[in-house]
């Protein structure tokens, strides 16, 4: 039977530790506070965006989205990135994206600064999970980070494991592409331009999907013993404007070891990482 890597009992036994680091910080005298910024009002972007402050008031800690005009000037923007970077009450604060096209040209991963990019794109961040060196002072990029929690939790070795990866970006597959090799698995990053995808899937132990296509991923991309791990990080929509992931999971459920869900598998784990770093960045003020 094939096991189905719900994120929910790893939400459940993560968000009860969550919520007593939160209790020790505020009884430490620190707040956990982070800010979103929220350009224009993509519908996604207003969803994903209330998500993340819903779970973070959930664990004990602050969030304020600022939601700013889609016509916003690069410079008000910068100067509010800039004031947040020196408000020692923040701990935290993300860009939500996609930003319109106006404000593209913009090196997201340098504008929060080192210590309060908890999303894990600032250069120095970015080099710590590449040399794998002083992880616990740097943070981690939150869908890898959540993939990996939710394989380890339910028991899964990494090191050793083939792992394929599609999609390359810098969210998602080249962190992840990292992470994992930093666990000692031998990874096989594909994209748009890979030849012979549908082999190298077929061969591999872990299958990750992140591309951004609905129903990508079918039987043809799969080995025919039935013994892969399914990671669907893809967060689309159908045709009936619902939320569906790169698998088309009805073919793929029965040929597989075991699959994440969407909804309800990547995504919350994602937050879950999300406030792992922000309860991270907090512990931080303590010895202050
Ligand atoms: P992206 O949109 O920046 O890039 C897509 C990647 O897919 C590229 O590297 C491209 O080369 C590759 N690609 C495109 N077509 C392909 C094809 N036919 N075959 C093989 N590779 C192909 O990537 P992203 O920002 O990582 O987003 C990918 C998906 O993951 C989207 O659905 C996004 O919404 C979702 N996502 C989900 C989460 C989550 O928390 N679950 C987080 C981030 C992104």
């Amino acid at each position: 039977m094939t096991q189905i890597l719900s994120a929910a009992p790893v939400r459940k036994k993560i968000t009860k530790d969550l919520k007593s680091e939160c209790v020790y910080l505020k009884e430490n005298g620190v707040v956990p506070y982070l800010k979103v910024l929220l350009v224009g009002n993509n519908p996604s972007s207003v969803i994903y965006t209330n998500s993340k402050k819903k779970y973070c008031e959930k664990i004990g800690a602050k969030c304020d989205i600022i939601s700013l005009n889609e016509n916003v000037h690069a410079k008000q923007f910068l100067d509010i990135i800039e004031n947040i970077n020196n408000d020692s009450d923040v701990h935290g604060c993300i860009i939500q994206l996609p930003l319109p096209p106006h404000l593209a040209h913009l090196d997201i991963g340098k504008l929060v600064s080192s210590q309060k990019d908890i999303d894990g794109f600032h250069p120095e961040n970015l080099y710590a999970l590449m040399s794998n060196r002083d992880l616990e002072n740097h943070f981690i990029s939150c869908t890898p980070k959540g993939i990996v929690s939710l394989l380890t939790e339910y028991g899964f070795q990494i090191a050793g494991k083939k792992v394929t990866i599609i999609g390359r970006s810098m969210i998602v597959g080249k962190p992840l592409a990292c992470l994992f090799t930093n666990l000692d698995a031998t990874v096989t990053l594909c994209h748009s331009k890979t030849h012979d995808l549908h082999e190298i899937s077929k061969s591999c132990d872990i299958l990750v999907s992140a591309v951004g296509i609905p129903n990508l991923i079918d039987e043809s991309f799969l080995s025919d013993k039935k013994n892969q791990i399914v990671i669907d990080v893809g967060m689309n929509s159908d045709s009936s404007g619902n939320l569906c992931g790169d698998v088309d999971f009805e073919k793929v459920k029965d040929l597989v070891y075991a699959i994440t869900p969407v909804p309800g598998g990547v995504g919350p784990m994602t937050i879950i990482s999300l406030m792992q770093n922000l309860l991270q960045a907090s512990k931080k003020r303590l010895s202050l």
